[in-house]
């Protein structure tokens, strides 16, 4: 199962670039965006939860393939993704796919700062990490890191099926510079981002008056 998290506040053309090589390379039926309620790395925004799920539902709803698991937006609490991903094991062991692995999609920013993350470790225990590029962001992992990534690291996305979880791969693709929070800051300063954002995200953010202070 392809996995992909993030606060899409809002969801981007960069975003949604990613979920695409993804979906193609993988040859993948569906892939879950996961947007997360409290981001646990992040100050959260004065942009409602609804308004954050409207965005991506019209972003999304071109592809079939894309679909949107909603259960962090109805937790309490900080959005850890370990606590999603017990989950969604669980509910995957139980449907009888004990074998199926959880690819979780990140930006290569993410990955930087992944020993970060709530028990990160455990977090490699139910899922494989696939790394997206991200323009201006260079490869930057503490020593904990690199070491990790030294033993887990895999060349061909293929040997991701060979095991439910543990390995880290990045994941080829054209690179796009954009960021949510460039997005923010030129619809702030009202500035065109247009072309940052689909014509339907553009037109709801518009309609409705968000980011502009
Ligand atoms: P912000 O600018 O507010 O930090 P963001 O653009 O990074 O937001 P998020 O929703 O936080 O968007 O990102 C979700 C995931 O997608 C993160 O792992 C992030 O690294 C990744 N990501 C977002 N945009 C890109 C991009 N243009 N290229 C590669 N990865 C990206």
């Amino acid at each position: 199962m392809l996995l992909f998290g993030g606060t899409f506040d809002p969801v981007h053309i960069g975003h949604l670039n990613m979920a695409n090589q993804c979906l193609n390379h993988f040859n993948s039926e569906q892939l879950f965006f996961m947007p997360n309620r409290v981001p646990a790395h992040k100050q959260a925004s004065n942009i409602s939860n609804a308004d954050k799920l409207a965005m991506l539902r019209l972003a999304i709803a071109s592809e079939p393939r894309f679909k949107i698991d909603e259960r962090e937006l109805h937790r309490e609490g900080p959005s850890y993704s370990l606590l999603s991903l017990q989950e969604l094991r669980e509910e995957l062991d139980s449907a009888g796919s004990h074998q199926e692995p959880i690819l979780f999609l990140m930006g290569l920013d993410s990955f930087n700062s992944f020993d970060s993350w709530y028990q990160w470790q455990q977090i490699t225990s139910l899922c494989h990490l696939v790394v997206y590029q991200r323009p201006q962001e260079r490869l930057d992992l503490s020593a904990t890191l690199a070491q990790y990534l030294s033993q887990h690291q895999c060349q061909q996305g293929a040997a991701l099926n060979n095991q439910r979880s543990g390995l880290v791969y990045f994941l080829p693709g054209p690179q796009l510079a954009v960021s949510s929070s460039e997005v923010r800051a030129k619809l702030q300063r009202q500035q065109p981002c247009e072309e940052l954002l689909t014509p339907p995200v553009y037109q709801y953010i518009r309609d409705k008056r968000l980011y502009i202070g």
